[in-house]
């Protein structure tokens, strides 16, 4: 099967069957596994999963979630993100964005148990924002994400003493993208700062500038270099130039005392795998291809990316554009391709087709699969509950404040081109 046939039997949703077990390749000692079948735990240390996982063949998965969702009743309340599998999301109580489940995760009081079929940092956040006896879930521990392993606390430390050295700590406001861990949460929160996700990013930049005399402030963007970029330029007006990138490998982040003095935007140096895929190349080839096609992107896609479309957004932004829009509309949109499939899905009255011509799911949040959710849901009705999400109070203190002020921000306006 060609990558393109592939690419367009995933749109189908037709791929079933295809990917069998692989054999390993000659010199290597490790066949690649299907998820939920087997583990390597070389590759993936610290998340084995205790108990039995059941098989994905299983026909009665359904049923069987179906049923512990109904034993469970009220004391359950699952949260689907949008980047999920549709064999997941059916059982979701609530679908979102990060920033939408984090406040639904903080209004349900009443649920003992918090089912998160996303990934590790979004659960970390909702046990963060919910009360000590409500246990927070995550089907499978190995759904972390690629870009908030880009920041750690150790290297976020760091980088605030070369800002203390070049003098300009006492200017800066740290702002960290719901997508990283709680430790990073955490520094952000002791240090003034926010969290934000794509839906608010203006408006917390907006506030953390405020934090600081007119012209005086400075902002510590982690850990997505482009969606800081894109909100800084796109929407707050500044230039290029305003922004330098602080790159974590490098002594004092590669920068020279003067160009933090100088720079207003401090950005990491970290990136979404998933939208970083896509390039202003595909833009282009596309509006070859599909006459009247209107780009829709993410803002976690680069500069270019998001320069070259026609609608840069949120997710939730993505789905309540493309439903605004007249039947016939034709679309190309970059970001995770379960979201893709399933607004073409919706929304036959469309042309719905992906940015890019492979396959881009993001591996992390398609390790919660059915086997997963139907484990978590039969532990909880066991009274076992596996793969609980905790996060350390001393952490948790802190990032609550960075989350809370987040929440706190006025209703945040949908972006433009
Ligand atoms: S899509 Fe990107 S940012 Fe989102 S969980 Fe996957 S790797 Fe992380």
């Amino acid at each position: 099967m060609s990558k393109d046939a592939y690419a367009a039997a995933v749109m189908r949703g037709s791929t079933h069957g295809q990917s069998a077990r692989l054999a390993p390749a000659a010199g290597t000692s490790q066949a690649l596994l299907l998820l939920g079948q087997g583990s390597d735990a070389a590759a993936e240390p610290g998340v084995d999963c205790p108990g039995e996982l059941p098989a994905a063949s299983d026909p009665a998965l359904v049923e069987r979630a179906r049923a512990a969702k109904a034993a469970l009743g009220d004391r359950l309340f699952v949260l689907g993100h949008h980047y999920q599998r549709d064999e997941v999301i059916q059982f979701a109580d609530v679908t979102g964005d990060s920033f939408k489940l984090a406040r639904d995760a903080a209004a349900r009081p009443q649920a003992s148990y918090i089912v998160f079929c996303g990934v590790h940092f979004m659960a970390e956040s909702a046990d963060i924002l919910t009360a000590p006896d409500q246990q927070v879930i995550l089907p499978d521990l190995a759904a972390g994400c690629s870009m908030a392993d880009m920041a750690r606390e150790v290297q976020v430390r760091d980088a605030w003493d070369a800002l203390a050295a070049a003098g300009v700590a006492d200017a800066v406001v740290p702002v960290t993208y719901m997508n990283s861990s709680a430790a990073i949460k955490g520094f952000t929160g002791e240090h003034g700062g926010l969290v934000c996700t794509s839906s608010n990013a203006e408006r917390a930049l907006r506030w953390a500038f405020d934090q600081r005399p007119a012209g005086t402030g400075k902002v510590l963007f982690l850990p997505d270099q482009h969606l800081g970029r894109n909100t800084a330029v796109r929407q707050l007006g500044m230039s290029l130039d305003d922004c330098v990138v602080y790159d974590p490998a490098r002594p004092d982040g590669g920068l020279t005392p003067e160009q933090l003095r100088r720079a207003r935007m401090i950005l990491w140096r970290g990136h979404c795998s998933v939208h970083g895929r896509f390039t202003a190349q595909q833009v282009a080839a596309i509006r070859d291809r599909v006459p009247g096609v209107r780009v829709l992107v993410h803002p976690e896609c680069s500069y270019d990316v998001v320069s070259a479309a026609d609608l840069v957004g949120s997710t939730e932004f993505i789905i309540d554009t493309v439903a605004a829009a007249p039947a016939g509309t034709r679309w190309a949109i970059g970001t995770e391709l379960n979201l893709v499939r399933r607004l073409a899905e919706r929304h036959p009255e469309q042309q719905i087709s992906f940015l890019e011509s492979t396959v881009c799911y993001c591996a992390t949040m398609n390790r919660i699969d059915l086997p997963h959710l139907v484990r978590s849901l039969e532990s909880l009705v066991a009274g076992r509950p596996v793969n609980r999400i905790v996060v350390e109070e001393s952490v948790a203190e802190h990032a609550r404040t960075a989350l809370r002020r987040m929440l706190a921000l006025p209703a945040s306006a949908t972006s433009k081109p």
